[in-house]
C-alpha cells in the first residue's frame, strides 16, 4: 500500500479521505489556499502545502500547482476528492507521466464518462436506456428551437461538459427554449470552459436514483445497491438515502447489472456512480457517469458497511476486490442531509459569512444507530464565497427508514448553527413532510411541496402546547435568575408569579406553572397538565426538555419579553407575559415590515451580467429583468407582477451586495 497521499481538495471530503488514509496508517498531505490557512483539513493533515490564492482556478485546481505540490512532498498517489480536478483527465495524465497513482478511473474512461454527449452514446451502444433526445451539439438558439421541437417539449437544455446542477435549463416553449440556450451556454462557458450544449427529453416527476459501483483494473466489478436522490433544488441534491423507498429487488438487479456493464464498456476500475432517473413505472434511463467518489457516498457506506475510499485507495494500488457481488448485503437504512450555507427562505440563494457558532450533534456509532457527520468546517471559521457552500453532511442510519428518520431529526434538532444564513430548518421540514415520510417523493418535490418558496413552517397545536410549556418554565427560571440578580430580596422565589400567558404562532395559552425541586408542572385553561424538566439556564441557546414524558430539543434565543424559538422548521417569536400585560399587548398595534414590493432587490452578492429593460418600460409577469451572476450560477431575476419601470439603478458590471435595489418600479 502507498505510504503516502495527497489529497487535492479540501473541506469535508478532504478531511473524509485523510480519515481513512489515517486508519490505514498512510500518511497525508493537504494542500490549501490562501482562504484555508486555518481549515481542518490542513489541521487534520501530517503535512499541508500552499498552493495559491483563495480562488479555485488560481490554486485548487491548477494543475502545474497541485503537480508542483505533488513532487514536494513525495506523495505516491493523489485522491481527487470530488468537483476540482477529480474528474479531469489531463490531471490524470500528468500524475501517470510521473509515476504518481491516481485514485481515480483510468484516464480513458474520464475521458469518455466526462462528457455528456460521449457517454450517453456509449450507454446506448453497450445497451442501457437512455433519455430520448438529440445527442449531437447545437450551434445556436435557431437550431436549440427547431431540435426542441423535434424532441417535444419540455425539453431539458444540457451542457455537454456539465456537472454540479449547472449549466442546465428545462424549456417548455420556444422562447423559453432561445433564453435557455444562451444562458447554459454562458453558464457553461464559465464554469467548465466548454460550451458544446445538447438536448433531450425533459422526464417529468421522475425519480433520481444511482448506482454505486466500485471496479478493479483486473476486470472485476461489483455495484454496492442504490441511492435515491430525488430531493433536489436547482437540479442538485439536498437529501438522500440509501436504499431507495422506490425499488423492488428485480429493479435493482437490473440496474446494478447495467450499470457495472456500463463502467466495464469503459474499462472502469475505481468507484463511480451510474446516475439514472426512473419514472413512475419504473423505468430507468442512463443520465450520467460520475467518475469519482459522490458527495453522498456516506449513505452507501452505511448500509454496506464498505469503505469506499479505502476501496479506491486499494484498486489505485493495483490491487484485486475482495468483496463479490454475493457479498454485497444492503443492511437497514441510511439518510443524508446536506447542511449548506444557503438561504432556505430566499430561493436557497448562496449565503457567506462567519460560523459564529457551529456545535454538531455528537457522532453515534452503536447497533441500534448510527449519527454520522462529514464536515470541513468549525466555529470560528468563514464560509466564503470562493467555493462550494455545504457546511456538513448529516447522516443516521437504523434498522427502518421510519427509525433512520427520526434519528435525523433529533440529530437536526441539536445541530447548532449561527452566523450565516442556512437550510437547516428546511430539512427539518422536509424530514416531517408527509410525502418524505411515505418515500413518494420526486425531483418535483421541492417545487410541488414548496411552491411559493419556504416560507417556515406552522407548527401543529400540539408542538405548540409543547413549545408553550417549555416557554413557560423557562421564563419562569428567568425570571428567578433576573430578580436574583437584581438581589432585591432572598425568597425571590415567591415574588415569580405562576400565571402566564404564552403567545406564540398567533395563539394565546393561559398557563399556570406549579415548579418543585425538580421541574414544573404546567397547567393549561382545559386543565391538561404537561410536566417540563430541563437543565436549561438563560444564555442556552440550545435547550434539552422532557416534556410530557418525551425529549424536546430547543434553539432558544432571547428578544424583549420572551424567546425566539426554532423548532423542526418553525420559527418562532413566543412571548409570556402576565396576563395584565398580554390585555396590553393585545392592543399594540402590529410592526408591519417595511413595503418592498416597488423595488427588485438583489437577493444574494453577486454581479450584474444585463440588465433586459429601461426607465419607463412596461413588463409582465414572469418578464426577465435582469441576470445576476453569483457563485458561477447565472440567476434571471423576473418580475413578479405587471409593471412600469421607474428607475434602473444598477448596469452590467456591477457588484452588488444583498437587498442593493436593482430597479424601482413606480
Ligand atoms: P454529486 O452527485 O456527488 O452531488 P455533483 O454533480 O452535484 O455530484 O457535484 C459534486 C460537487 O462537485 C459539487 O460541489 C459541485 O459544485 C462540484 N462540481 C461538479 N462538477 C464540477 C466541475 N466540473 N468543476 C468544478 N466543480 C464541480
Ligand atoms: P449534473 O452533472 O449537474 O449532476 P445531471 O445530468 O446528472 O447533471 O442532472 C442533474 C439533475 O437534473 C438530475 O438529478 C435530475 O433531477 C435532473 N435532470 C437531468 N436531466 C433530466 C431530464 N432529462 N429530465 C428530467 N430531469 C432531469
Ligand atoms: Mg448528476
Amino acid at each position: 500500500m502507498f505510504t503516502k497521499i495527497l489529497i487535492a481538495n479540501r473541506g469535508e471530503i478532504a478531511c473524509r479521505v485523510i480519515k481513512t488514509a489515517q486508519k490505514m496508517g498512510i500518511k497525508t498531505v493537504a494542500i490549501y489556499s490562501d482562504a484555508d490557512r486555518e481549515a481542518l483539513h490542513v489541521k487534520m493533515a501530517d503535512e499541508a502545502i500552499h498552493i495559491g490564492p483563495p480562488p479555485a482556478n488560481q490554486s485548487y485546481i491548477v494543475i502545474d500547482k497541485v503537480m508542483d505540490a505533488v513532487r514536494q512532498s513525495g506523495a505516491q498517489a493523489v485522491h481527487p476528492g470530488y468537483g476540482f480536478l477529480s474528474e479531469n483527465a489531463r490531471f490524470a495524465q500528468a500524475l501517470a507521466a510521473e509515476g504518481v497513482a491516481f485514485v481515480g478511473p483510468p484516464v480513458g474512461a474520464i475521458e469518455k464518462m466526462g462528457d455528456k454527449i460521449t457517454s450517453k452514446k456509449i450507454a446506448q451502444d453497450a445497451g442501457v436506456s437512455t433519455v430520448p433526445g438529440y445527442m449531437g451539439e447545437i450551434e445556436d438558439a435557431e437550431e436549440a428551437v427547431k431540435i426542441s421541437n423535434e424532441v417535444g417539449y419540455p425539453v431539458m437544455i444540457k451542457a455537454s461538459a456539465g456537472g454540479g446542477g449547472k449549466g442546465m435549463r428545462v424549456a417548455w416553449n420556444d422562447d423559453e427554449a432561445r433564453e435557455g440556450f444562451q444562458s447554459s451556454k454562458n453558464e457553461a462557458a464559465s464554469s467548465f470552459g466548454d460550451d458544446r450544449i445538447f438536448i433531450e427529453k425533459f422526464i417529468t416527476q421522475p425519480r433520481h436514483i444511482e448506482i454505486q459501483v466500485l471496479c478493479d483494473s483486473h476486470g472485476n466489478g461489483i455495484y454496492l445497491g442504490e441511492r435515491e436522490c430525488s430531493i433536489q433544488r436547482r437540479n442538485q441534491k439536498v437529501v438522500e438515502e440509501a436504499p431507495s423507498p422506490f425499488l423492488d429487488e428485480d429493479t435493482r438487479r437490473a440496474m446494478g447489472e447495467q450499470a457495472v456493464m456500463l463502467a466495464q464498456a469503459v474499462d472502469y476500475a475505481s468507484a463511480g456512480t451510474v446516475e439514472f432517473i426512473v419514472d413512475g413505472e419504473r423505468n430507468f434511463y442512463f443520465l450520467e457517469m460520475n467518475t469519482r467518489l459522490q458527495v453522498e457516498h456516506p449513505v452507501t457506506e452505511l448500509i454496506t458497511g464498505v469503505d469506499l475510499v479505502e476501496q479506491m485507495l486499494r484498486v489505485a494500488n493495483g490491487e484485486k476486490l475482495s468483496i463479490r457481488q454475493e457479498d454485497v448485503k444492503l443492511n437497514g437504512w441510511a439518510i443524508e442531509n446536506r447542511l449548506y450555507a444557503e438561504d432556505p427562505y430566499r430561493g436557497f440563494l448562496p449565503s457567506i459569512g462567519r460560523l459564529t457558532r457551529y456545535r454538531p450533534p455528537v457522532e453515534i456509532a452503536e447497533e441500534t444507530h448510527v449519527v454520522r457527520n462529514d464536515t470541513g468546517v468549525f466555529e470560528g471559521g468563514e464560509i466564503s464565497m470562493y467555493y462550494d457552500p455545504m457546511i456538513a453532511k448529516l447522516c443516521t442510519w437504523a434498522p427502518t427508514r421510519a427509525q433512520a428518520i427520526e434519528h435525523m431529526r433529533h440529530a437536526l434538532d441539536g445541530f447548532e448553527m449561527e452566523g450565516i444564513g442556512h437550510n437547516l430548518p428546511f430539512l427539518s421540514a422536509v424530514m416531517d413532510h408527509p410525502v418524505f415520510i411515505s418515500g413518494e417523493m420526486t425531483t418535483a418535490f421541492i417545487e410541488e411541496q414548496f411552491p411559493n418558496g419556504f416560507e417556515g413552517v406552522e407548527l401543529p397545536d400540539a408542538a405548540l402546547r409543547r413549545i408553550a410549556a417549555s416557554a413557560a418554565a423557562m421564563h419562569r427560571v428567568a425570571e428567578i435568575r433576573r430578580t436574583r440578580v437584581s438581589g432585591r430580596m432572598d425568597n425571590h422565589e415567591r415574588r415569580v408569579g405562576t400565571e402566564w400567558v404564552v403567545s406564540l404562532q398567533g395563539q394565546g395559552m393561559a398557563v399556570t406553572i406549579d415548579a418543585d425541586r425538580d421541574g414544573s408542572n404546567v397547567t393549561f385553561e382545559d386543565g391538561t397538565v404537561m410536566r417540563v424538566a430541563s437543565d436549561w439556564t438563560p444564555g442556552d441557546q440550545l435547550a434539552v426538555l422532557m416534556v410530557g414524558g418525551e425529549m424536546l430539543m430547543l434553539k432558544v434565543g432571547k428578544i424583549s419579553g420572551g424567546f425566539r424559538i426554532r423548532s423542526r422548521g418553525a420559527d418562532l417569536k413566543v412571548h409570556v407575559r402576565t396576563s395584565r400585560q398580554a390585555e396590553l399587548a393585545a392592543l399594540m398595534p402590529e410592526k408591519l415590515p417595511p413595503d418592498t414590493s416597488k423595488f427588485l432587490l438583489c437577493p444574494m452578492p453577486g454581479l450584474i451580467v444585463k440588465v433586459d429593460v429601461e426607465a419607463g418600460d412596461e413588463v409582465q409577469e414572469g418578464q426577465a429583468l435582469c441576470t445576476v451572476e453569483a457563485m458561477k450560477m447565472e440567476n434571471i431575476l423576473r418580475a413578479e407582477k405587471k409593471g412600469v419601470v421607474a428607475k434602473v439603478n444598477a448596469s452590467a458590471g456591477d457588484s452588488l451586495a444583498v437587498d442593493d435595489v436593482i430597479l424601482e418600479f413606480e
